[in-house]
C-alpha cells in the first residue's frame, strides 16, 4: 500500500497507489504523493513495469504528471518506459490534458500507452488484469481483478454499490476495497460513488473472497475494530 488516502489526503499520507509485486511490478493507480513514497525504496527512480489507472479523478492519477518530468530530466531518464494502462478513450483524454499542462506528447513519450477494454483480460507486469466498469458518480471508472502465480486479487478502485465489485473479487485471495463513507453520511441514492464499510463487506461476502482489506478512507471517519484498514506502507502477501 504505497498510498491509501481518499480524495483529500490523510495527515502525512499519499493518495491512491498500490504496488502488486509478482513476476513484475504493477502499480494500481498513481495519485499525488505516490511517486515520493515509491522513491523511498532506494532513493532512485521507481522501477515499475506497468501502471494501471482505474479512473481520471486526480487522486488516482495525479503523480503521472511529475513522473513525466522525472523521466525526462531526472533519474528516470535511463529506465525503460513503463506501460501506462488507461480506460477506453484514456489516450485521447491524457493527450488533451498534456496539451494544457505541458505538451500533447508528454505522456506518450514517457509511458508506453495502452488502453484496456471492459471485460477483456490484458497482461501487465506478467499478471493478468481484467477491468470491470463500476458505479462512480458520472465518472467512467473501473475495478480490477488481477491474477498471477495461482493467486488472485480484486481491487475496487472507487465505486458505489454495484455487481461488478463481487465479480472482480469472485473467490479471490484478497479483496482490496474502498470504504470512503460512513453509514451516517452516504452519497445521495441517485448519485452513488463510494461505499460505506457495510456495503464493502456486503460485496466481499457476495464475492466469496478469502480476505477483505479496506482502503480510501478519511482518517477522521470512524471504523469498527472488526474491519482491517490499510495504511501507507502496509504490505501483505496475497
Ligand atoms: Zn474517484
Amino acid at each position: 500500500m504505497v498510498g491509501c488516502s481518499p480524495a483529500w489526503p490523510n495527515p502525512g499520507g499519499a493518495q491512491s497507489g498500490y504496488l502488486v509485486e509478482g513476476p513484475g511490478r504493477l502499480l494500481l493507480d498513481c495519485g499525488p504523493g505516490v511517486l515520493a513514497r515509491l522513491r523511498l525504496e532506494d532513493g532512485g527512480w521507481p522501477r515499475v513495469d506497468a501502471i494501471a489507472i482505474t479512473h481520471f479523478h486526480l487522486d488516482h492519477w495525479g503523480d503521472i504528471v511529475p513522473w513525466v518530468w522525472g523521466r525526462m530530466y531526472g533519474l528516470g531518464r535511463d529506465l525503460p518506459r513503463p506501460e501506462l494502462w488507461l480506460h477506453p478513450g484514456g489516450a485521447e483524454l491524457i493527450a488533451a490534458i498534456g496539451e494544457r499542462l505541458g505538451f500533447p506528447e508528454m505522456f506518450a513519450e514517457t509511458f508506453d500507452l495502452r488502453v484496456y477494454e471492459e471485460g477483456v483480460p490484458f497482461r501487465a507486469a506478467g499478471l493478468e488484469v481484467t477491468a470491470r466498469r463500476v458505479r462512480h458518480y458520472r465518472m467512467e471508472a473501473y475495478a480490477f481483478r488481477i491474477e498471477g502465480e495461482g493467486r488472485s486479487l480484486g481491487y475496487s478502485g472507487d465505486s458505489g454499490p454495484c455487481p461488478a465489485l463481487a465479480e472482480v473479487a469472485q473467490g479471490a485471495d484478497l479483496f482490496l476495497c474502498e470504504a470512503t463513507i460512513g453509514t451516517s453520511n452516504p452519497d445521495p441514492d441517485d448519485l452513488r460513488g463510494h461505499l460505506s464499510e457495510g456495503e464493502a463487506k456486503a460485496a466481499f461476502e457476495e464475492s466469496g473472497a478469502a480476505r477483505l482489506l479496506l482502503t480510501h478512507r478519511p482518517a477522521e471517519q470512524a471504523l469498527a475494530a472488526s474491519f482491517e484498514l490499510v495504511h501507507d506502507g502496509y504490505a501483505t502477501d496475497v
